[in-house]
């Protein structure tokens, strides 16, 4: 049966074309099928390919786009750098592929109020550079830091390392500029950091995927560069759960950590891979920690915590340059992990005393499915990053989604959330009901309904 349809495609580009002033609309397939599939994670069964991908500069561009998207009825999915694990960002078919990435001025940079409005392109990176030329910085410290947006990290509340003492960004933002699906623009929040008029609608679209609204602007507190001395070092424990007691007490000793963050076993064999080091022949579970304004106590009361749980190899440093060393190992983690066999990185946070029984929990799922399970991650915030392996160039056995399922229903079992950080995407949208419960699910569906009647904006994720 033949399709009908009240427009062809080129009618479409062009009145696309005619509402972007000063961005530029790509067609040609190469340029809109590269920002469609993402090489991290995309799926050809989940992702389309985009009838065009925008490279919006401006405001106008914007809900240029948005009106291009109400008058054709097509979807929308905004991209900020498209580092997504989730499938957050990829292409819908059909849609049109909004990109704020070139959206990338840093507008102030304000020392005396303590913050910075931004454009939601800037790196996260770039952001946090210019605001230490200053004695500032940018707390929110995503691994994807040098390669991700404020903007994608707004939209997907993204934490760190540092989220252990500075929360993740949804702590950092001040308020927000959003393009509503029918072109409206919202100035939310402000410049002061404590704000208590009205409903809360700045952390309303902080997470919200690009389901609601286009993040256009955003301001974000900035904090001094604390005085005292860096410590950092590392650890090593006879199993993860007890690194994961040692965790819990660590927080709760009053030195506030800006960094703790646990690697297991298999994690330790992929580093040595990696680096050429033999971590795995003496550790069986290791801790890097970080206090970036450390007390002269601080060191005494760690070592004798560590001296408690039986560690072994601790190693405490505040020279800079073995500092950096030990920062460059922890940014290895991932590629050694995910070097040469296929994977999937999850990211459930449970509260801190379960910790333990996660991560037990998820060793013992390992060895029942015969699957090779890396545990890692911000132990710090109870937030487990395990990156479940394949072999290359094979479709993922079933144990693979079995030991997702344990581990999901695990995590929400001992009080936890299935995603800590990665936000939801298009991966877990099925377990919203088990999740949140039927009547958020519901809820949810009614603002998104509200903000977004005709579901032009990145349908099929988040919420459905
Ligand atoms: C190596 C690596 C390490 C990572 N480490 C971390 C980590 O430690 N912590 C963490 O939280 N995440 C991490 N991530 C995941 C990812 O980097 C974050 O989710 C990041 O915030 C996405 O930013 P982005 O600019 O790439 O956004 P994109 O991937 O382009 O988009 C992400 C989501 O935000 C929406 N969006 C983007 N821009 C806008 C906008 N202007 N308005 C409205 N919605 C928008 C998109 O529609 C999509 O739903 C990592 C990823 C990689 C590849």
């Amino acid at each position: 049966m033949a399709a009908f349809t009240a427009y062809d495609n080129e009618e479409i580009l062009d009145y696309l074309r005619s509402q972007v002033s000063t961005g530029v609309v790509h067609t040609d397939e190469k340029t809109v099928r590269a920002h469609s599939f993402s090489p991290l994670e995309s799926d050809p069964r989940t992702s389309g390919l985009a009838l065009a991908y925008v490279e919006a500069t401006s405001t106008l561009d914007v809900q240029g786009v948005l009106r291009t998207a109400r008058k054709f009825h097509l979807p929308v999915v905004t991209q900020d750098h498209f580092t997504s694990t989730v499938i957050g960002a990829d292409g819908i078919e059909g849609s049109l592929l909004l990109s704020t990435a070139k959206m990338n001025k840093i507008l102030e940079l304000n020392k005396e109020d303590s913050l910075a409005v931004v454009e939601p392109g800037v790196l996260n990176s770039d952001l946090d550079k210019a605001a230490r030329a200053q004695g500032l910085f940018f707390a929110p410290d995503p691994g994807s830091k040098t390669t991700s947006g404020i903007g994608g990290n707004v939209a997907t509340n993204a934490g760190g390392m540092s989220t252990v003492k500075y929360g993740s960004t949804k702590e950092n933002v001040l308020g927000l500029k959003v393009v509503l699906a029918d072109g409206r623009e919202l100035k939310l929040g402000g410049r002061t950091l404590k704000q208590a008029f009205g409903y809360d609608l700045t952390q309303l679209f902080v997470g919200s995927e690009g389901t609601l609204g286009v993040i256009t602007e955003v301001t974000v507190k900035l904090l001094p560069i604390p005085l005292g001395t860096p410590l950092m070092g590392v650890a090593s424990f006879s199993s993860m759960d007890v690194l994961a007691k040692a965790v819990e007490e660590i927080r709760g000793s009053g030195i506030y950590p800006t960094m703790l963050e646990a690697f297991d076993h298999n994690t330790l064999g992929a580093l040595d891979r990696y680096r050429g080091t033999h971590y795995a022949q003496t550790s069986d579970a290791m801790l890097i920690f970080k206090i970036d304004a450390a007390t002269p106590e601080a060191e005494g009361v760690l070592r004798a915590l560590f001296t408690r749980f039986k560690a072994t190899d601790v190693w405490v440093t505040s020279k800079p340059d073995e500092q950096a060393n030990l920062m460059q190992m922890r940014w290895d983690m991932l590629p050694a992990v995910f070097k040469g066999q296929n994977h999937i990185m999850e990211d459930m946070a449970v509260p801190l005393s379960k910790l333990a029984e996660m991560v037990d929990y998820i060793a013992r799922v390992g060895e029942q499915l015969d699957l090779r399970i890396y545990t890692a991650g911000h132990a710090g915030d109870g937030n487990v990053h395990s990156t479940v392996t394949w072999p290359k160039g094979e479709e993922a056995p079933a144990a693979v989604t079995q030991a997702l399922r344990l581990m999901f229903r695990k995590a929400l079992e001992l009080g936890g959330t299935i995603s800590g950080e990665h936000s939801v995407g298009m991966l877990k949208t099925q377990w919203n009901n088990e999740e949140l419960g039927d009547d958020v699910d519901m809820v949810q569906h009614q603002i998104k309904s509200l903000l977004d009647p005709m579901n032009l904006l990145n349908p099929k994720r988040k919420i459905n």
